[in-house]
């Protein structure tokens, strides 16, 4: 089974566990990589993000975690950038580069916060329709690497769908199309989209971010994948990944990215 994971949050965000924790959480699962990617900051989701002051000792103890356990695991310094964090201000391992607010009549609203707020958005600025919510989400997405040009990788590419098993919504040919005009756009910067099992380890979705079908447009875009559990709590560090895994082959996959020391490397799918 795939033994690396590149999205993990810890409790310098929103996790539950330390980073410490983490790390041992991958050695008893036999990982040979973990990547940190702790919440870059975003004014909005304040409680959820690293604010700057917060930035220097988080990468500070992932260095130090990196030195401790290196001759039993690779561990990578990462972070999750959303379009709306300020710029970098430091050289990561790897960038994760996210969605997860969109802008509407100069208000932020957040795509994955709780289903509460999402649907009072949704009605406020969008009327109750979910695929002008979705326009407004995959707008701000094309334009990820004009604002984040050092991203590795594409998080979460159908974050917006987060809700549907809640609201029982079932997306429309408008909605797929609108996806996948976003995957093609994105495709040219050649990084690789993520397959992210994060809300089936918090119980939102019974499978993982994306959807099959736009999936498949990134396989036929020609765009490799990493296979990533978007990890808050030590235990679901490998959640979904069979699922995962099973899913990628369906979708015409045999390999997927993993971050190495010498730079990511395409592996054959367990
Ligand atoms: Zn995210
Ligand atoms: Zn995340």
């Amino acid at each position: 089974m795939i033994k690396t994971n590149f999205h993990t949050h810890t409790t310098f965000c929103d996790g539950r566990d330390t980073p410490e924790q983490m790390v041992e959480s991958a050695i008893e699962k036999g990982f040979s990589a973990l990547g940190f990617s702790g919440h870059a900051y975003f004014v909005l989701d304040a409680a959820f993000t690293m604010d700057l002051a917060q930035q220097k000792p988080y990468r500070a103890e992932i260095l130090r975690l990196k030195e401790k356990y290196k001759n039993e695991i690779d561990i990578f310094l990462g972070i999750e950038q959303d379009s709306w964090s300020p710029a970098l201000d430091y050289k990561y391992d790897y960038v994760i580069a996210s969605v997860h607010n969109v802008q509407k009549d100069g208000v932020y609203c957040p795509v994955d916060n709780t289903l509460e707020i999402m649907k009072s958005n949704l009605d406020r600025y969008f009327g109750g329709d979910m695929d002008a919510f979705a326009e407004a989400y995959f707008e701000e997405t094309v334009r990820l690497f004009d604002k984040i040009p050092e991203g590795d990788i594409i998080g979460h590419i159908d974050l917006v769908t987060k809700y549907d098993e809640q609201l029982s919504y079932r997306r429309t040919p408008r909605y797929f199309r609108m996806a996948k005009q976003a995957i093609a756009q994105l495709a040219k910067y050649g990084r690789p989209f993520e397959i992210n099992t994060g809300a089936m380890g918090r119980g939102y979705r019974s499978a993982p971010y994306p959807d099959p079908e736009l999936l498949r447009a990134i396989r036929r875009e020609g765009c490799p994948i990493v296979i990533n559990s978007d990890c808050h709590n030590k235990d679901y560090l490998d959640c979904g990944f069979a699922q995962a895994v099973a899913l990628a082959r369906d979708c015409g996959f045999d390999s997927h990215m993993v971050l190495t020391k010498q730079g990511w490397e395409s592996r054959p799918l367990p």
